[in-house]
């Protein structure tokens, strides 16, 4: 979507009138392109671990250039940090110290990455302090980047190493241009389930994926990268939006269900559709999503209800249908959103909905723990549609002020990169969790 104010911007002039303004001064994003280099320049190790050493071996293996140390002058296109090994609060120290030079050098759209153990009940209280000391520093870092550079981490729980599917897969989308608008999240790993893809720049081939509200936003968005990313789509929308359906079937080459997610038989029908047209189903995406927005003051019941049954119920009842259905391999991948997580005013409807699938997923995460299945959600921030880009050039900016680092909103594109990742096999040891795609910033719808 054209936007006048980042190219702008990206200009000299705008550059320097945004300086003196104290405008927000946002850069061109580094996302995914088939065949990109998966990070601008080499990447650095820190950290003395035996992860740290297998952590090494692994971007070697990838083919990236890899450091230890930060020696001469050329950018760094990542820097991952492995704290697996700490235990108290003071053996922070070394491993940050390590990182500070280097993030001088860390180039536009790098990426700083944390590899750890995640805070767990029974940690002796140092350990627990060491461990979620990882993540303060990790946010806190995460808000001191520019140039589109972000930083994320990766929670390896258990005695968990890199053999996970799941942590090298994770690890790979958080380097790569997929992950442009997630920054300052966790990955959480919790198993050692997964299975890496022949092709990792199509890593769903062979899969047909379904993907609700599909007719347009973040899930026509969806719809086009997991079709990039190889997968069959079948894509949902209500009849009134069936001209636009169509157009967006036929782009992704794949088949359209007009069909209302709130009716009761949703779920039989979606199974039915899939197994009749394309033979099976893989993966299913819940984005179909509205808003009713009033302050609870003034809500009526048409407005509360209408949102918690297409938002949250609908999901319950087509989850339960798949399970009926015998659908036991599934990967679920819902949309959340950090509305559900800050709250937001007006939104008591749309935040009770969106909380509610974040305790949906976790709540259905071990009925779906075994082979590839499993179930996640992404929780959008700020996402920048044509609903958005209505919203005046002056205000738009300014609204860009309060977020924090990337100072832009996200694109339905960078929504899609995340739920293309989780609703991959190779995702499969990342069960139950909620990832937010929201430029660090907890504003949004
Ligand atoms: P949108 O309104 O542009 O698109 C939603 C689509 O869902 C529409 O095509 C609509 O026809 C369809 N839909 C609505 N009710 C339906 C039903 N009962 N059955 C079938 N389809 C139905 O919304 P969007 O901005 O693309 O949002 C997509 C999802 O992302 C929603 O779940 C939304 O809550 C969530 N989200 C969006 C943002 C954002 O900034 N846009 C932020 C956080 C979360």
């Amino acid at each position: 979507m054209a936007d006048q104010y980042l190219d702008f911007a990206n200009t000299p002039f705008g550059r320097s009138l945004a300086k003196r303004l104290g405008l927000p001064a946002p850069v061109r994003l580094r996302r995914y392109e088939q065949g990109a280099a998966l990070i601008p320049g080499a990447a650095m190790v820190i950290g003395s671990s035996e992860l740290a050493r297998t952590t090494g071996e692994l971007l070697l293996g990838w083919g990236l250039e890899v450091r230890t140390h930060d020696a001469g002058h050329a950018k760094l296109g990542a820097i991952v940090v492995v704290l697996d090994d700490v235990t108290t609060p003071a053996d922070l120290s070394p491993h940050a110290l390590t990182l500070s030079p280097a993030l001088k050098r860390l180039a536009p759209g790098g990426r700083v990455i944390t590899i750890a153990r995640p805070e767990q009940d029974g940690d002796a209280p140092e350990l627990a302090a060491a461990r979620l000391g990882v993540t303060g520093m990790l946010r806190s870092v995460a808000h001191e980047l520019r140039g589109g550079a972000t930083a994320n981490g990766i929670e390896l729980e258990g005695s968990l190493d890199l053999s996970a599917p799941s942590a090298q897969a994770a690890l790979r989308f958080l380097l790569s241009g997929r992950s442009a608008y997630v920054d300052g999240q966790f990955l959480r790993v919790d198993s050692q389930r997964g299975v890496l893809p022949q092709d990792a720049d199509r890593p769903l081939v062979g899969k047909v994926a379904v993907v609700t509200g599909a007719a347009r936003g973040i899930g026509a968005a969806i719809a086009r990268v997991l079709r990039r990313d190889g997968a069959t789509l079948v894509v949902v929308d209500v009849p009134q939006a069936g001209d636009a359906l169509a157009k967006v079937a036929n782009e992704v080459e794949g088949t359209a269900l007009q069909l209302d997610v709130t009716r009761p038989e949703a779920g039989e029908l979606i199974a039915a559709h899939a197994k009749e047209r394309h033979g099976a189903l893989d993966i299913v995406v819940h984005n179909a999503g509205i808003t009713r927005d009033k302050l609870l003051a003034n809500m009526d019941a048409a407005k509360w209800d209408s949102v918690i049954a297409v938002n949250i119920e609908s999901q319950l009842a087509m989850n339960r249908a798949f399970k009926a259905a015998g659908l036991d391999q599934l990967r679920i991948v819902s949309l959340a959103s950090t509305s559900g997580i800050a709250g937001n005013r007006g939104q008591s409807n749309y935040g009770a909905s969106k909380a509610g699938v974040i305790g949906m997923v976790r709540a259905s995460a071990p009925q779906l723990s075994s082979g590839v299945a499993g179930i996640n959600a992404v929780a959008p921030g700020f996402i920048e549609t044509e609903m958005t880009a209505k919203i005046p050039f002056a205000t738009r900016a300014a609204g860009r002020l309060i977020l924090p680092s990337l100072q832009q909103g996200g694109l339905p594109r960078d929504v899609a990169e995340a739920i293309s990742f989780l609703a991959s096999d190779s995702a499969a040891g990342i069960n139950g969790r909620t990832l937010r795609v929201c430029g660090q910033s907890l504003i949004g719808a």
